[in-house]
């Protein structure tokens, strides 16, 4: 096992991970950029580096300063966290280099599932139902015009190296789709430079259904089953839940096996997500591989018992899963609200600022992971998520009434946050009844805000 570990992340997931490393005996090093010298993850690592000004591409995208960081102190594995550098190969490919263990999948697999469009026709040769849509790239409005009449329209344009929601536009007629296409192809290039697009075909009202995966250096692959993660924003997971309100046990096995064969067919090690995107007759399609640990991995370890980030760090070492598919039991039931520093009522507008006030929620089931106290100032530089409050329950209806009261017990003051629109979300009836999609905020905005 590793003796030290460096952090290359902030927010919440650093914090998450230093306290994963510390339960297991393992010194941390946490980097920062200049905004975040009072950035809680800096006070709870036993070491800390400034790695540049705040602006992400001088700080926590600049690999050469991560790696000196890492050669500096000591540390011998790097953990990206999600977001950052957590899903680049040249990064993956540099640690490896400098005999730093990058604990995720290698560069090369990086590289085939970090693609969105190489990864569908690798999954479409391995025999994984994918979204119906473009093999391979698409370069032009004219090829994307031709591909988009032979898919049939509403299709949806995407970016290859897209994540967050970002690089998407669905597009219903002829009409839209070069202005789409344009459009879509330059956020891409901004947010990811890099503006390979391809195509798919809509699917109507379907629900994201993602699966698990936790696999070894020895071939051991199994999945710790589903999250539903319909409840979007702009594409965007906002409220995540495990299991699936819709699941049936046979749906899972099937669904199960399909993840597991994607995974292997990559000969895939670590932690990672298969996303399905399920449409009104149950029909499933991959989406897309994270090669990461997700922003909603706690409710998988809420209803399985299992610690992701842990596993994570002892496969990197090269240990073995100790326990089979068989070992993996789903107990009650558990939901995640992200917390964020916005405002609803305007438009989501971040909203950072020094949080004033801080009352967390707490009692049996009740878990927070978060990144902030009473006093500290939250910087505009970043990603606006602050906090997740996860609760498990017995079954849906306790986990949905302990979420209520949780959130209605947290208090934030000095920003504006999302909790009073989460609690909407719970109060909603379709909700509470599981009956709900992927479009489900954009057609209750008159009730959730
Ligand atoms: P998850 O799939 O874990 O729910 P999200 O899509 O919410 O993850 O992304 C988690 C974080 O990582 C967000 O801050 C998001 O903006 C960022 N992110 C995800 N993918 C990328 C990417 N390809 N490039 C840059 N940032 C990304
Ligand atoms: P990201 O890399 O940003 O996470 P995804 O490919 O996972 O992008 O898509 C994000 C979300 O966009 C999905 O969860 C889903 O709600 C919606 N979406 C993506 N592709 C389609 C599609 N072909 N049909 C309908 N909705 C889609
Ligand atoms: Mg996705």
């Amino acid at each position: 096992m590793f003796n030290k570990i460096l952090i290359a992340n902030r927010g919440e997931i650093a914090v998450r991970v230093i306290r994963a490393c510390r339960e297991m005996g393992i010194e941390t090093v946490a980097v920062y950029s200049e905004v975040d010298r009072n950035a809680l993850h800096v006070q709870m690592a036993d070491e800390a580096v400034c790695i540049g000004p705040g602006k992400a591409q001088d700080s926590y995208l600049n690999m050469e300063n991560i790696i000196s960081a890492t050669v500096l102190t000591g540390a011998q594995a790097i953990h990206p966290g999600f977001g950052f550098l957590s899903e680049n190969s040249k990064f993956a490919q540099m640690c490896k280099e400098c005999n730093i263990t990058f604990i995720g999948p290698d560069a090369e697999t990086i590289d085939n599932m970090g693609n969105k469009s190489k990864a569908r026709e690798i999954m479409l040769k391995s025999g994984v139902p994918v979204i119906p849509g473009t093999e391979g790239s698409i370069e032009t409005v004219e090829d994307a015009l031709k591909e988009a009449d032979r898919i049939g329209y509403p299709i949806m344009v995407k970016a290859s190296a897209g994540g967050g929601g970002r690089g998407i536009r669905i597009v219903r007629a002829k009409e839209e789709l070069k202005k789409a296409f344009e459009t879509a192809k330059s956020e891409a290039k901004v947010a990811f430079g890099d503006d390979t697009m391809y195509i798919e075909k809509f699917i109507e009202k379907p629900r994201h259904i993602e699966f698990q995966i936790l696999a070894d250096n020895y071939g051991n692959v199994i999945h710790l089953c589903e999250r539903d993660c319909s409840i979007q924003r702009r594409n965007q997971k906002v409220l995540e839940e495990a299991p699936s309100p819709v699941m049936s046990h046979e749906l899972r096995k099937k669904m199960g096996e399909v993840a597991v064969k994607a995974a292997k067919s990559v000969n895939y090690k670590s932690v990672g997500t298969i996303e399905f995107l399920v449409d009104k007759n149950f029909n499933f399609y991959f989406m897309e591989m994270n090669t990461r640990i997700q922003v909603e991995h706690p409710i998988t370890e809420m209803i399985t018992g299992v610690d992701l980030v842990k596993e994570q760090i002892r496969v990197s070492a090269g240990e073995k899963i100790e326990f089979s598919q068989e070992d993996i039991d789903i107990k009650g039931h558990s939901i995640e609200c992200r917390i964020n520093a916005e405002n609803p009522k305007k438009g989501f507008r971040p909203s950072p600022g020094t949080i004033t006030l801080e009352h967390l929620p707490g009692g049996s089931g009740v878990r927070i992971d978060s990144s902030i106290y009473q006093g500290y100032t939250i910087p505009p530089t970043y990603d606006s998520m602050v906090a997740k409050l996860i609760v498990h329950g017995a079954d849906r209806k306790e986990a949905i009434s302990k979420m209520k009261r949780s959130l209605e017990e947290f208090l934030i003051d000095g920003i504006d946050t999302n909790i009073e629109f989460q609690l909407n979300i719970l109060y909603n009836d379709s909700f509470q009844k599981g009956d709900y999609d992927t479009g489900f905020i954009q057609s209750n905005e008159d009730t959730l805000f």
